[in-house]
Order: structure tokens, then sequence, then C-alpha cells
């Protein structure tokens, strides 16, 4: 029998503790076989709008963080696909890698309002059941029922962390431990990363 895939798409600029607890509470109310964390090569809504840490560091971080946790793996199609990342292509290449499976893409509530803007949602709509995930600081999105989509909501602990605000902790100093993995927190000091400066 074909596997039930969650495809959880993210800049993951860097991965914090909120997308782990969506990650795997996700997975377990939807018996999930596995969810990739799939690491956005360039994240064309937030290029040109700020720097984005170069892509192998952030998906290494992303391995770092989920290598003890069963049933959660970092994704690297779109790094690896090259260029602007789409939705739409890593479901298609999943899709066509696991004909048998039945994928899910999961997105938090900010996410889940901007879904008209992705690049041929139609192609998603047809290829994945959406799963959206509550966040603190955005409303929970309406309509998507309607609207041709197939919907599973999943409520998780509310976790008021962003990446965001993880970047501006790392340049004035203030730690990032326990929002962020250990083994992530180390990669950070070792690399460099977020050092200041933006
Ligand atoms: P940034 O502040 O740079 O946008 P972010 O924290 O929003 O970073 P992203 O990589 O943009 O992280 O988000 C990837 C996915 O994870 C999105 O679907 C987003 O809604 C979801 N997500 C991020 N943080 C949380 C959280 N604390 N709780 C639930 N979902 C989250
Ligand atoms: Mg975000």
């Amino acid at each position: 029998m074909g596997q039930r895939i969650g495809i959880f798409g993210g800049t993951f600029d860097p991965i914090h503790v909120g997308h782990l607890v969506a990650a795997v509470n996700a997975k377990h109310a939807l018996a999930l076989d596995r969810v990739v964390l799939v690491v956005a090569n360039v994240p064309w809504q937030k290029a040109g709008i700020r720097a984005v840490t170069g892509a192998e560091d952030r998906f290494a971080l992303v391995e770092a963080a989920v290598g003890g946790v069963p049933g959660l793996e970092a994704g690297r199609q779109e790094i690896d696909r090259g260029g602007e990342s789409y939705t739409a292509d890593t479901l298609q290449e999943m899709s066509d890698a696991h004909p048998d499976s039945e994928l899910f893409v999961l997105v938090g509530w900010d996410v889940a309002g901007e879904l008209a803007t992705w690049e041929r949602i139609e192609d998603v709509k047809r290829l994945a059941t959406l799963v959206i995930v509550n966040r603190p600081g955005a409303g929970r999105p309406r309509g998507l029922d309607g609207d041709g989509w197939r919907v599973e909501e999943v409520t998780v602990p509310n976790l008021e962390i962003s990446s965001t605000d993880l970047r501006a902790r790392a340049v004035d100093g203030r730690p990032l431990d326990y929002l962020v993995p250990e083994a992530a927190v180390h990669f950070i000091r070792a690399r460099g990363l977020y050092a200041g400066g933006r």
C-alpha cells in the first residue's frame, strides 16, 4: 500500500520548534508515514525583500533538527531542482516518484491565507490534501472548503515563534536555545550564521 506523505515546505531560516511541533502533530493526527520538510531553494516570495541564508546551510539546519525524530526528514528536492521553488513542482515530483502514495501539503494559518498567490494552485489542489495548522499571529483562513480543496485542519500547541524573531535575536545576541533544536544551534554557532549585520 502507498504511503501517506506530508510535504511541509518552508524557508526554514532558521528552523525552529514551531515547525517541528506542527510537523509531528500533523503526522500523528493524520497517521502520516512521514513528513518531509522541504527546504525552499529560492523562496520567490521572500527574495528581494531580505537576504536569505544559503540553501545548503538552511538544509543542514533542518537535517540537524530532525536527526533524532522518527518520520521527519529534510527534503532537498527544491535545492536540487534549482531556481525558484514552487510547491506545485515538488508535489508533481513526489507524485511521479511515489505514484501510489497519498500526498498532504502542510501550511500554517499565515501561509494558508496566501494560497491564492501560489504558482499553479490548481495542480496543488489536484495533487494533495491541504493540511492547515494554527499559528499565533494569523487568523484562521476561511472559504477554502468551497474552493475545491480537500482540507484537513490539525490543532497544534500555539507556539509564538518565527524565524524572523530568531534572526533578530541572533543579531542582538539573545539566545536561540530551546527555540531552535540544540543540534541546529550548534551548527549555527559553528558556521557563524545569523551573527549580526542583517
Ligand atoms: P519567517 O519569519 O522568516 O517567515 P517562519 O517562522 O514563518 O519564518 P517559514 O519557513 O516561513 O517560517 O514557514 C514554513 C511553514 O511553517 C509555514 O507554513 C508556516 O506557516 C509554518 N510555521 C512557521 N512557524 C510556525 C509556528 N510557530 N506554528 C505553526 N506553523 C508555523
Ligand atoms: Mg514565514
